[in-house]
């Protein structure tokens, strides 16, 4: 069977791969909300051991070739953290927002703020939110991200979508948006 990965967070994707092990999965793509450290760790790792492609908006992108704008080192400066993810294959403005995948339809929905490069991702029924939509409240640090710009895409995201719309955030219970705390 066929799979997608979003944001692997874990340090070198042991958890991922290990799933993606037992059951048998073949991975044809990663695909990153955005750049923090927390969504992006594993990537590389996953990239070293299978055929994958990565796919994430042009801003993260840019940022994930360049460690600084990992979100982790902006507050601890562990060797750890000191890494860059360079190998993005496709950005989601060159897909025109749009990735078909196996009878699936994936539409990326820019919404920057939390950190510039980020997006949500509609799968079917399934809104991916990364750390845009989530119960609770996500740090943004001037450094990479605009809490101006973060209520804009919370303000579109509410008018987008009804209130039925599931969300499965980063972090957190799925949940609908309307029961959304803002
Ligand atoms: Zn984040």
């Amino acid at each position: 069977m066929h799979c997608v990965c979003i944001d692997p967070g874990s340090e070198k994707s042991l958890s991922e791969i290990d799933y993606i092990e037992k059951n048998g999965l073949t991975l044809d793509y990663i695909i990153l909300t955005h750049e923090h450290t927390d969504h992006t760790w594993g990537c590389n790792a996953l990239v070293e051991r299978y055929e994958v492609r990565v796919v994430c908006s042009e801003v993260c992108k840019q940022n994930l070739a360049n460690e600084f704008q990992a979100y982790f080192l902006l507050y601890y400066d562990n060797p750890d953290y000191h890494y860059t993810v360079c190998n993005v294959d496709n950005t989601t403005e060159e897909l025109g927002g749009i990735l078909d995948w196996q009878g699936h339809s994936f539409k990326f929905v820019y919404t920057p703020g939390h950190s510039m490069g980020s997006v949500c991702v509609l799968i079917e029924g399934m809104l991916f939110t990364g750390d845009t939509v989530m119960q609770s409240k996500p740090y943004i640090n001037k450094r990479n991200g605009s809490k101006e710009k973060f209520k804009e895409s919370i303000e579109m995201i509410l008018n987008r979508f009804d209130g039925n719309q599931l969300i499965y955030p980063g972090h957190g219970e799925v949940f609908k948006l309307k029961d959304y705390n803002q």
